[in-house]
């Protein structure tokens, strides 16, 4: 049989494993198979030749129990449902693996970024919280950036927003630009997260960070950020590197500045004139110390997992690893950072975002930073906790699966309490 890839297939599949491993209540497990409320909505948008197109977007709030609906908005060409409705449920294992105070949610809107100007793009993201309306709000549930969205969609959208309830309503999106209640460390905020993690893991296995070699798939806002970070506080070098046109690797060390320039004069990361050319498939399978996959889902799979060759995977992006390479990179030894623990930075500081917002007072970078830090080191020590106490009972669980047990046990917990079993 072939490997499913369905996205929100996937999500069920790592749930259920979950389930069965934890011995959940069944009606606890029949909720939290399926998104509480999705949303479709049909958006008219005046376009710059004077027509106007209509798209279709999505919203989804998978589950509510631990507090308001949280999550990104893609704009993707490819953007369908069962990716919603997948982001959604790992938005809800992300905030509650963070113990943050809310549930998980997802938006998506078809359409290509790309092809669309600042006016259209504007037009657009009003349209799509103008067809939202109430159904999302600070107490209700809260969007954020993800794929392809910015600080300036987010600004208009909260500005809209706005409008729709008549007095200044910060609190209703984050990832905003810091001039209208965004929060100081946002931007780089997932992959400094990330980081904090990579120096739990290196730990537990007596990697110094220091003298590694580190290969990033993906050149985004996740992957950029890793890049310069990753170097900056560990000392180690990355010698391999790509984005969705392909990659490059030098075993001497990828310099980032001169990177960041060819990536900018050429628009691809094989614009960099040292080194050697690579595919994203080679890329994945080079000889290192970390792999950090900071772009899309579905990257390691069955049918190249038994390939990776280096002591961590670090899961910056969401979902870039499927369920069958999850095992095998478990047996293989490799220590396997789940994407809902690695990349939860964003989310992290989204919260202190909204909790600035309600508060009406900001704090400074370093604050933000310190208490990341304190909280997504405690998620780590929740997960490697978890697999212990399982490990004492004589079974042994991969960090995904601890990461599972602990969310779900968490949001379980909130749904028993509030009596909806
Ligand atoms: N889109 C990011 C994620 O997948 C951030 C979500 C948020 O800040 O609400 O975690």
């Amino acid at each position: 049989m072939s490997e499913e890839l369905n996205p929100f297939k996937i999500a069920q599949e790592e749930l259920d494993a979950a389930a069965e491993t934890m011995g959940l209540d069944k009606t606890a497990h029949a909720i939290l198979r399926e998104p509480k409320r999705i949303l479709t909505v049909n958006i008219p948008v005046k376009m710059q030749d004077g027509t106007t197109k209509v798209f279709n977007g999505f919203r989804v709030l998978y589950n509510d129990a631990r507090g308001p609906g949280k999550g990104g908005i893609r704009y993707h060409p490819l953007e369908n449902v069962d990716t919603v409705k997948a982001l959604s449920a790992w938005m809800t294992w992300k905030t509650s693996l963070a113990n943050i105070p809310f549930g998980g949610a997802k938006g998506g809107v078809i359409c290509d970024p790309k092809t669309l100007n600042d006016f259209e793009l504007e037009n657009l993201s009003r349209g799509y919280i103008r067809a939202l309306g109430r159904a999302i709000g600070p107490k209700v549930d809260i969007p954020a950036p993800d794929v392809y969205t910015n600080p300036q969609i987010m600004a208009w959208m909260m500005d809209e927003y706005s409008e729709l309830v008549g007095y200044d309503e910060p609190g209703v999106i984050t990832g905003k630009p810091l001039e209208i209640g965004g929060s100081e460390g946002r931007f780089d905020s997932t992959a400094m997260g990330g980081m904090y993690v990579l120096r739990e893991a290196a730990k537990t296995i007596n990697l110094d960070l220091k003298n590694s070699k580190i290969i990033i798939q993906g050149f985004g806002n996740a992957g950029m950020f890793a890049f310069e970070i990753a170097t900056r506080l560990s000392g180690g070098k990355v010698i391999g590197v790509s984005d969705s046109e392909g990659g490059i690797y030098d075993p001497d060390g990828i310099d980032y500045n001169k990177l960041l320039e060819a990536k900018k004069r050429t628009g691809k990361v094989q614009g960099y004139e040292k080194g050697q050319k690579v595919t994203n498939e080679q890329l994945l399978e080079l000889d290192a110390d970390v792999l950090i996959p900071a772009a899309i889902e579905n990257q390691i799979t069955a049918a190249n997992a038994d390939r990776i060759k280096t002591k961590i995977v670090l899961e910056l992006a969401n979902g870039p690893v499927t369920p069958d390479a999850d095992k095998i990179l478990f047996e293989k030894g490799i220590l396997d950072m789940p994407d809902f623990l690695v990349n939860s930075g964003g989310v992290i500081v989204s919260y202190f975002e909204w909790v600035q917002d309600i508060g009406g007072y900001y704090w400074t970078q370093e604050d933000v930073y310190k208490r990341l830090d304190t909280i997504i080191t405690r998620s780590f020590n929740d997960v490697i906790g978890m697999q212990k106490q399982y490990a004492a009972n004589g079974k042994k669980i991969s960090p995904r699966t601890a990461a599972y047990i602990v969310a779900v046990d968490r949001v379980a917990r909130a749904m028993k309490f509030r009596g909806w079993y």
